[in-house]
């Protein structure tokens, strides 16, 4: 079957092997060894277990309600300042690790799989797109040395804008320092980011719809500072997709 194929798909799939000889490929959560056309990072029996978020959503949050609801509790108490979020799968199980992973544990190799798991969903509710003029992602502070020198939802964005021909861009700038929210209390978390992020200079951003990513999303507060900061800045909608969703 291979002889058939362009033999530029065949020089790829030789030399993949080839490495594949010399660095076997391992599952990053469970360690079993992958074969080299599973670029993914994981294998199959992990993907599976990824749990996805399940219909129907808050309409504010996109937190799984009961159907006959609207909004979830949270949201009936809340103000947040995005238009509305969705998340594609839960932050929990394989998919809680796989994201350590790949934020901390350098496995960029996953981005291909986590970024499928993101379109795939947005090709099941393409609400999410429609009209979405610009997409743009959470940003990370100026690296240090010791930080991390890649942005996970940098990566997540621009497989989302690639695959739906969307354009993609920096926006905002992070310009304080902030602690993990995942750290804090949820009055904690608001503090935290006041005035963390802004964005950056010379871009306008008159009357567009704009489509913010990140990877995981808790309570909401970074997601809706940054929708803030936009919404000042003249963004007409602010629509957020992360790729988890801690309850
Ligand atoms: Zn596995
Ligand atoms: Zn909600």
């Amino acid at each position: 079957m291979l002889l058939y194929g362009p033999m530029n798909q065949t020089m790829t799939l030789i030399a993949k092997n080839f490495v594949n000889l010399i660095y076997p490929l391992h599952c990053a959560a469970c360690g079993v060894p992958l074969d080299a056309m599973d670029t993914g990072g994981l294998c199959l029996s992990c993907e599976s277990r990824i749990k996805q978020n399940a219909k129907p959503f808050c309409i504010v949050c996109g937190r799984p309600v009961k159907e006959d609801e609207k909004l979830c509790a949270e949201c009936e108490k809340q103000d947040l300042a995005f238009d509305r979020a969705w998340s594609a799968c839960l932050y929990e199980g394989v998919l809680k690790e796989v994201i350590h992973l790949f934020k901390y544990g350098g496995k960029l190799a996953l981005s291909g799989t986590l970024a499928g798991q993101m379109t795939g969903f947005v090709r099941d509710n393409p609400e999410i797109i429609d009209g979405i003029g610009l997409l743009t992602f959470v940003p990370m502070r100026k690296k240090g040395s010791r930080q991390r020198s890649f942005n996970q939802s940098e990566i997540l964005a621009s497989a989302i804008a690639k695959e739906f021909g969307i354009p993609v861009s920096q926006v905002l700038d992070k310009v304080i320092p902030t602690r993990r929210q995942n750290e804090l209390s949820r009055d904690e978390r608001l503090f935290n980011l006041m005035g963390a992020f802004r964005v950056k200079s010379g871009i306008t951003l008159d009357a567009v719809k704009i489509l913010l990513v990140d990877d995981v999303m808790t309570t909401g507060t970074t997601l809706s500072e940054c929708a803030k900061v936009l919404k000042a800045s003249a963004a007409a909608e602010v629509r957020c997709l992360t790729l988890a969703r801690g309850l």
